[in-house]
Parts: structure tokens; sequence; C-alpha cells
């Protein structure tokens, strides 16, 4: 994996090198059985180099730590390895990848995906779940809904992204980051009915941390 990171992070296949500061690689737990997939880096992200650096990364951290899990019992990545964004009014702002871009970048989420081997995908959102589920993905009717047999994993489902999650008020925020962590806990069921209750080895680019799966 450290290879295929370093590959990556000179990586000047789409317009997106123009402006990232840094690739933003995956991180985590390389053989996790839980991948967790999310849209693209943040600004902050773009800083650090961490997938969900900033204030979504704070709130991933508490719906992780509500299922006892941190970031190195997972595998997290994006879809796009640098931000997307576009001058506004002088101030460069995040805007959704693009279909060319996701797909100048598939090379290296295949090649991540495929030496984690993860027994469960969780996308974070749409752009993740028509990348990795099926392309009319519908995140309202289709969120929480296990498939099967998808291109990287015996079984994935969607569920919000923290950064939609942080965009809601009130008690509506409550309710959907209670949400956020219910898909996550029944990720964690599927993960656990799936796998062996003991792994031996494992690896993490992180700190070491024991392996839930
Ligand atoms: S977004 Fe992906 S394909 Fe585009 S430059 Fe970054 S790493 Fe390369």
């Amino acid at each position: 994996m450290a290879v295929l990171k370093t590959r990556a992070s000179v990586c000047t296949d789409c317009s997106l090198s123009e402006t990232r500061a840094n690739v933003v690689f995956g991180s985590g737990c390389v053989e996790a059985k839980l991948a967790i997939v999310a849209e693209g880096p943040s600004a902050a992200d773009n800083r650090t180099t961490f997938p969900f650096s900033g204030p979504a990364g704070e709130l991933l951290d508490e719906v992780l730590a509500a299922n006892g899990l941190t970031r190195g019992h997972i595998w997290l990545t994006n879809i796009i390895k640098c931000r997307a964004a576009g001058m506004r009014a002088g101030v460069l702002k995040n805007r959704p990848p693009k279909a060319a871009e996701i797909k100048a970048c598939a090379k290296w989420l295949d090649a991540e995906l495929n030496l984690v081997q993860p027994s469960v995908i969780l996308c974070m959102g749409s752009p993740a779940a028509k990348t990795l589920i099926h392309r009319q993905f519908r995140i309202t009717a289709e969120r929480g809904i296990w498939f099967k047999d998808t291109s990287y994993a015996p079984f994935a489902m969607a569920t919000f992204n923290p950064a939609y999650v942080l965009r809601q008020e009130g008690e509506t925020f409550t309710a959907t980051r209670q949400l956020l962590i219910d898909d996550i806990a029944e990720a964690l069921r599927r993960c656990t009915a799936l796998s062996p209750p003991a792994r031996e080895v494992h690896e993490t680019d992180e700190p070491p941390q024991l392996t839930l799966f």
C-alpha cells in the first residue's frame, strides 16, 4: 500500500492536480474488513494529506467511537484523491467531482480496494454510492439498503456523508447523526457475521490498534 500511496502522491492524470496542495490517499488498517469510501478531500484534507481532517472528520470520529471503532479499525478513502475545487469570486471553493475526474482517479481506488479486499463497503454520500454501487443511486431512497456482490466487496451499503449531517440543524441534525451511527453499526454487524473472530496479522499506516474483525 505504501508503494501505491507514493505513486499516487505525484499523479497528474487529471486537472485537479493543478489546484491541489496534496494528494489525499486512503488511510487506516490495510486488512480492515470495513472500508468507508466518501466523495473527495476537503480543504482541510488538502492541507493535512489525510481524509476527513476537518469538522466532518471530527463527526466521523464521534460516530465511529459510538460504535467502538477508531480509524485504525477501518480503511478510509475517497473516490478521488485530490480536492475538487473551482474559483468563485476569487476564492477556491469545493465543488462535486466531474465524471472525467472520477474516471481518471478510479485506478487508485481500484488498486487500494483490491489490496484491502474489504468484506463490507460503506459509501458515505451519493457520489461514492454512484461510483461503487450503481450509477442511478439515490441516497434518500436507497440509504441503508444492502447491495450484494459489488465490484470490490461482497456487501455494500450507503449512508450520509458526515459533511452533509453537519449542514443539518436542530432535531434534523440529531436524527441524521443517529442514522449515521446506526448505519455504521449495521455495517459492523455485517462484518462480524462474515469474518472469523480473530485475525493474526494486521498492518496499519497509523499507529497499531486492535483489529475488531
Ligand atoms: S484526482 Fe486522482 S487522477 Fe486526478 S490528479 Fe489527483 S490522484 Fe491523479
